[in-house]
């Protein structure tokens, strides 16, 4: 095991135990569930977003290892940016999940911590597990867009 990977493997643990963001929002601007039967992992996502920012986010899951990680880094990355910003984070994370597997990518600054998750493209099955939180991040996004805070919608990987 390389160093990197060592302190990559410290990190999605880290997340793992000590979950960031945890919890729920009494009156969000919408509310998304996300499911992966594939693995079993299930979380609600809570979203408010007051002048196109994200005020607040909290995530309550029930996941495995990769899945909690991945939606606690994404609750940090997301934080107080604004939605724009917001849907730039989700579409590198994706790139680099999806579409540049074979490679190590580096993402900007701000979200050097996501790096961790990319020795999980080794393992396609447990791509899902780390792209549920986003997939459902991307519809709370648009549920608000669409000023469809009322609905609450869920996201389910195939
Ligand atoms: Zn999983």
């Amino acid at each position: 095991m390389s160093l990197s990977d060592e302190l990559y493997r410290e990190t999605i643990l880290d997340h793992y135990h000590h979950p960031r963001n945890r919890g729920v929002i009494e009156k969000p601007s919408t509310l998304v569930e996300g499911v992966n039967p594939l693995c079993g992992d299930e979380l609600t996502l809570y979203l408010q977003v007051e002048d196109s920012k994200i005020k607040d986010i909290k995530l309550t899951a029930k996941g495995c290892s990769i899945n909690t990680a991945s939606g606690s880094m994404m609750t940090d990355a997301v934080l107080g940016q604004s939605i724009a910003e917001a849907q730039k984070i989700i579409d590198s994370f994706k790139h680099m999940m999806l579409e540049s597997r074979e490679k190590d990518v580096s993402l900007p600054e701000n979200m050097e911590e996501l790096e961790a998750l990319q020795g999980v493209k080794k393992y396609p099955v447990r791509i899902k597990c780390a792209i549920l939180p986003w997939n459902t991040l991307t519809q709370a996004i648009k549920n608000v867009s669409a000023n469809n805070s009322e609905k609450s919608t869920k996201v389910e990987m195939s």
